[in-house]
C-alpha cells in the first residue's frame, strides 16, 4: 500500500508536470475544485502555489458539513433538548453553530449526544436502548448516503422502530449544473471529486462537458493526481477540447458503484434542498421515501426547517461559491478560527476557511 502511495507522490514525475504547468502562457483559466477533500489535499501539499497566475484554482461547495444550513443545526439542538431522545453524529457536526447552540454545548448541558463513525453504530444504539429514540444526523454526499440508506433498511428489516435519520443530505449533480451557470463565476473547467464518482460514475460529469460546454476531470486526491488532472484540462482548454476525461480510472468507472446506487435510491428520492448560504437548488438533496417514512425524524418529531439567517459577517456562501476566497472575510483568522468557527467552513478538516486557515491560500 505504502509503495503504490508513493508512487503518486514521486517528486521527479511532479516535478516535470509543474514546469510544463508552469510553461503556460495562454488566458486566464479558472478551474474549480468541488469538493472539499480536494481543497484539503491542494492546501496540504501546497499546490496552489505550483500553478502560474494564470490558472486560477477556486474552491467549491463540495463540503457536506460546511452546505448545511444553520436551520438544520437549530433542528438538531432543539430536538437534543429531548429527554427521550439520543441525537447520534459525525464528530464534525457537534461543532457548527446553529442561531444559539451548538451540539456540543447541548451535550455539555445534559443533552444524550453521541459521536458515531457509522450510522450502523447509531442503529446498534437503537437495538441496545428500545426505550429511546436514536435520531442519527443524516448529512453528506453520494458518498456518505449509501451506508445512511443501508442502516434506515437494516433497522427495517430488523423491525428496530425507535431509529430515525434527520435528513440533509445533497447530491452534486445539481448544485455544479447551478455552478456551470452562474454568469459571475465564468468557470472554465471543473475537478471532479473521485470519491463521489466513484459512486454516481461518469455520466453526469460527460454530461456537463458535451452539453453545458466545461470540460472536467475525475480526479484522485494524491499530489500527482491531481496536478496531472490540472494539465489534462489545461490542455484540453486550450485546444478546444470540451470532454470529460477519467484520470481516477482505478477506482471510478463510467456506470459507477451500482449496488449503492440501487440502496441509496431504495430509501432516498430526490428532493429541492437548501445549500448554507447558497440557498435552494430544486433536487439537489435526499428525502426518505413513503416506504421508509417511519424511519424520518422530520416526520417523527414534526420538525419544519426555519429560513434562518447566516451568522453576521460569515461569507460562507459566498466562499462555497468559489466567489471569494477565506481571506477575503473580515472574521478570518479573528474572530473565526477553527476552535471557536463562527461559519460552516472553519469547522469541518475539508472546509475551505479551515485548510486556508492550517495551511494558507
Ligand atoms: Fe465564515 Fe469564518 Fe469563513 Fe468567514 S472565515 S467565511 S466567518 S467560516
Amino acid at each position: 500500500m505504502r509503495n503504490y502511495i508513493d508512487e503518486f507522490r514521486d517528486s521527479e514525475v511532479i516535478g516535470k508536470i509543474v514546469q510544463s504547468l508552469q510553461g503556460y502562457s495562454g488566458r486566464r483559466l479558472k478551474i474549480m475544485e468541488v469538493c472539499g477533500t480536494h481543497t484539503m489535499a491542494i492546501s496540504r501539499y501546497g499546490l496552489r502555489s505550483l500553478l502560474p497566475p494564470q490558472i486560477e484554482l477556486i474552491s467549491g461547495p463540495g463540503c457536506p458539513v460546511c452546505v448545511t444550513p444553520t436551520s438544520y443545526i437549530d433542528s438538531a439542538t432543539e430536538l437534543a433538548d429531548n429527554k427521550n431522545v439520543v441525537i447520534t453524529t459525525f464528530g464534525d457536526m457537534m461543532r457548527i453553530p446553529g442561531s444559539n447552540s451548538t451540539l456540543i454545548h447541548k451535550k455539555a448541558q445534559g443533552s444524550n449526544v453521541q459521536m458515531v463513525y457509522s450510522p450502523l453504530n447509531a442503529v446498534e444504539l437503537a437495538r441496545e436502548n428500545p426505550d429511546k429514540e436514536v435520531v442519527f444526523l443524516s448529512v453528506g454526499f453520494e458518498t456518505t448516503t449509501p451506508v445512511i440508506a443501508l442502516s434506515v433498511s437494516k433497522a427495517k428489516s430488523e423491525g428496530i422502530t425507535n431509529y430515525s435519520v434527520l435528513t440533509a443530505n445533497k447530491t452534486m449533480p445539481e448544485a455544479i449544473k447551478t455552478l456551470s451557470g452562474d454568469s459571475e463565476l465564468l468557470i472554465d473547467g471543473f475537478l471532479y471529486p473521485g470519491h463521489v464518482s466513484a459512486i454516481i460514475g461518469t455520466d453526469f460529469f460527460s454530461y456537463v462537458a458535451y452539453n453545458m460546454e466545461k470540460a472536467g476531470v475525475v480526479a484522485g486526491f494524491e499530489p500527482l493526481d491531481i496536478l496531472y488532472s490540472i494539465k489534462v484540462l489545461v490542455d484540453n482548454i486550450t485546444n478546444g477540447n470540451i470532454v470529460l476525461e477519467n484520470m481516477y480510472s482505478r477506482i471510478v468507472s463510467k456506470e459507477g458503484n451500482i449496488k449503492a446506487q440501487q440502496k441509496m435510491y431504495e430509501v432516498f428520492e430526490p428532493v429541492d434542498s437548501v445549500w448554507r448560504g447558497i440557498g435552494m437548488i430544486p433536487k439537489s438533496g435526499l428525502g426518505i421515501v413513503k416506504e421508509y417514512e417511519i424511519f424520518d425524524a422530520a416526520k417523527k418529531f414534526d420538525i419544519k426547517q426555519k429560513d434562518t439567517p447566516e451568522p453576521k459577517g460569515c461569507l460562507c456562501g459566498e466562499v462555497l461559491k468559489g466567489k471569494k476566497r477565506p481571506g477575503d472575510c473580515k472574521l478570518f483568522k479573528k474572530r473565526c478560527t477553527p476552535e471557536n468557527p463562527v461559519g460552516s467552513c472553519m469547522v469541518s478538516s475539508e472546509g475551505t476557511c479551515a485548510a486556508y486557515y492550517k495551511y494558507g491560500g
